[in-house]
């Protein structure tokens, strides 16, 4: 493994340089998983610019459980999405009506399951 300061290339440079001229603010806080400096974006988001993605900040143990459980409902989420949609395609092509059936129950239990969690992030 390099040193962290290493992985701050020239493109990472330029891109912390571009990211403070769009009036973001450079924070005191660095970057867990390559120790660049982290920016907090005008949307509030904090950011590392080297690894190009959104970094979430957690005070303790029971917010990074919160935020684990949030993280695992919308990925279930998202998988359930992706189910709608392939059972939609299926019954766009079904032409037995047995099979349609069989598919829109399934189709309704999906929306359903999401109807759920969506009930549940709300808490
Ligand atoms: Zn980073």
């Amino acid at each position: 493994m390099s040193e962290p300061s290493k992985k701050l290339d020239q493109n990472n440079i330029k891109r912390m340089a571009e990211l403070l001229k769009d009036g973001n603010t450079m924070l005191d806080l660095i970057c867990p998983k390559c120790g660049s400096p982290l920016f907090r974006l005008k949307n509030q988001d904090i950011y590392c610019g080297n690894c190009q993605r959104k970094v979430v900040l957690l005070k303790d143990d029971q917010e990074l459980d919160t935020y684990n459980k949030m993280s695992l409902l919308s990925e279930t989420n998202d998988i359930l999405y992706s189910k709608v949609m392939t059972v939609t395609n299926l019954i766009k092509s079904e032409t037995d009506l047995d099979e349609q059936s069989r598919l829109i129950k399934l189709l309704y239990n999906y929306l359903l399951t999401i109807e759920k969690l969506n009930s549940i992030k709300k808490i």
